[in-house]
């Protein structure tokens, strides 16, 4: 089985480019243009990682992260937030908010494979194209 990734994120482009990233490793996505419908999303589908965009048309990411830690079935999943315009403490607001991780926009392709590395373990089908 695929580890399944919840991408929550408004930005069309942001979303392809992460997608392919997402899909070239082996994984299943999962896609929320906003932050209700990625809740609804964690919830209905328990992923095994979420990525979250912090400015989000309705609730920011960091609020979708508050709401996923808070719940006891869904608090272990976790979560990486993704933030534009990276500024100075933007880093502690998301691990205050519950993030396990944070990546600077634009998304470089290194550091999201390291980052996902360090939370999964590499997917079956990707250990598979290795041997
Ligand atoms: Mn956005």
């Amino acid at each position: 089985m695929p580890r399944t990734i919840l991408y929550i994120e408004d930005n069309p482009l942001n979303m392809r480019l992460v997608r392919k990233i997402l899909v070239d490793m082996g994984y299943k996505t999962l896609e929320a243009p906003d932050g209700q419908t990625g809740l609804m999303i964690i919830i209905n589908e328990l992923p095994d990682l979420i990525l979250v965009d912090v400015n989000l048309p309705d609730i920011d990411g960091l609020q979708v992260a508050r709401l996923s830690k808070a719940n006891p079935l869904t608090a272990r999943i976790p979560i990486v937030a993704l933030t534009a315009n990276a500024m100075h403490g933007d880093r502690e607001r998301c691990m205050d908010a519950g993030c396990d991780g944070y990546i600077a926009k634009p998304v470089a392709k290194l550091e999201l494979r390291n980052v996902l590395n360090h939370f999964l373990a590499p997917s079956p089908a990707l250990n598979a194209v290795a041997k």
